[in-house]
């Protein structure tokens, strides 16, 4: 009825073999999540351990019994490193050497002395220590995306438990010495869990890996490359369709004469002008959303601004921005930045609308003189002061 053990274990050996093949090939094609290569080089581990271990079973050996539950222990203890390391981002080398040193020394010292059943005993718990900590890694990081990680950890559960009934059959069965590879009906069990469990355990890793990728693909589609502020894009997403009333505000930045500064000092100069400003904007206090709106123009969205309060916001980052000297490649620039206030209406004014007077007001700013921060007349997209 059931399946013959050796046919078993030659199924795992290749199901997970394939599975590091497709894991290996994701990881390829996109070198960025290190999580990823650690599980397929615990996979490799554990691949060289199942076949050796296959071979073991007709060919008994202290020395070859000991090399095979050392590689898949070690196999394990990397798994286990891979959560850990996709969790927190941390090198996975750490738990590699001490899951793998603990797990061995259950392990080898006893199969070499030649009580080989406690060795195998040694190798369930080791094993099924190092899967308990893989399912607790993942458990832990479940709320970046609850359902993959929800499964990984049962499954991890899961095989950890068929490891533990191996160990268990192999105490309550008082085989402290086999002279043959443990042979009970939890061993296949315990393989036929295997097998399901790694091949559930890939898809949901390439699962959570593709959410990574995906998460990572739509921060950078909303981020400015060049000071890490969010895009106009990212703006507009956050603020289209939102109705501003008289205490929320949206200042425009421009720096004054920017032309002049790239001719004199040069582009990367200039670069460096521009990100000194996104800095200040980035610290700057009440600010909801800072961002670049394309080339040395910039926006900010404040939601609590009482008459006055967004003026004195403009007008502080005005002046730290004219106190300030920009070093960049050894020269000391220094620049000025003229704003643009808009406030919301009672009964709630558009982002465009808002937008456009802020425009409005900087442009009055500008043919003011420059480095000063003027604020558009209350909903009527004029300005306070007269030209
Ligand atoms: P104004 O005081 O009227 O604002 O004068 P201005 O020289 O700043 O005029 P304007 O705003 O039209 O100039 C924008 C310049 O910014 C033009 C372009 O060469 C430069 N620029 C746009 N994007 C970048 C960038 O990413 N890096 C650098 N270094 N320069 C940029
Ligand atoms: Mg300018
Ligand atoms: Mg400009």
């Amino acid at each position: 009825m059931m399946l013959d053990y050796n046919t078993l274990l030659v199924s795992l050996g290749v199901s997970t073999l394939c599975l590091l093949l497709t894991l290996l090939g994701t990881w390829m094609a996109r070198r960025g999540d290190g999580f990823l290569l650690t599980w397929v080089i615990g996979l490799f581990f554990l691949v060289a351990g199942i076949f050796s271990y296959s071979y073991y079973t007709t060919n008994i050996d202290p020395v070859l019994g000991s090399l095979c539950c050392s590689l898949m222990l070690i196999g394990f203890a990397i798994i286990h490193a891979a959560g850990y390391q996709f969790r927190t981002g941390g090198s996975p080398v750490m738990y590699t050497v001490v899951g793998s040193c603990f797990s061995i020394a259950l392990t080898v010292p006893p199969m070499l002395a030649g009580f080989d059943g406690l060795g195998f005993v040694g190798l369930n718990v080791g094993a099924m220590l190092l899967l308990l900590g893989a399912a607790r890694e993942y458990w832990k990081a479940r709320p970046e995306a609850p359902g993959p990680l929800t499964g990984m950890a049962v499954l991890y559960g899961v095989t950890a438990a068929s490891f533990l009934l191996c160990g268990l059959m192999l105490i309550s069965l008082g085989q402290w010495k086999l002279g043959h590879a443990p042979d009970n009906w939890s061993e296949n069990l315990n393989v036929a869990i295997c097998i399901a469990g790694m091949t559930g355990i890939g898809a949901m890793s390439l699962m959570v890996h593709q959410a990574r990728i995906t998460a990572l693909h739509r921060h950078e589609a909303m981020t400015d490359g060049l000071t890490g502020l969010a895009n106009r894009r990212a703006l507009f997403d956050k603020h289209l369709g939102h109705s501003f009333t008289d205490k929320m505000a949206v200042i425009v930045f421009d720096i004054d004469r920017f032309k002049s500064i790239n001719d004199q000092y040069g582009h990367a100069v200039g670069d460096r002008v521009i990100q000194a400003l996104a800095d200040d904007l980035r610290n700057a206090t009440g600010v909801v959303t800072a961002a670049r709106l394309g080339g040395e123009e910039f926006a900010v969205v404040l939601l609590q601004a009482q008459a006055g309060y967004a003026e004195w916001v403009a007008e502080k980052i005005r002046r730290n921005f004219a106190d300030r000297n920009i070093q960049s490649g050894g020269m000391q620039v220094r620049a000025t930045v003229s704003a643009g206030i808009a406030y919301g209406a009672e009964w709630g004014e558009t982002f465009e609308a808002m937008l456009s007077s802020a425009d409005s007001a900087l442009y009055d700013a500008k043919r003011g003189g420059r480095n000063r921060v003027e604020t558009a007349m209350p909903s009527s997209g004029d300005t306070r002061t007269t030209a």
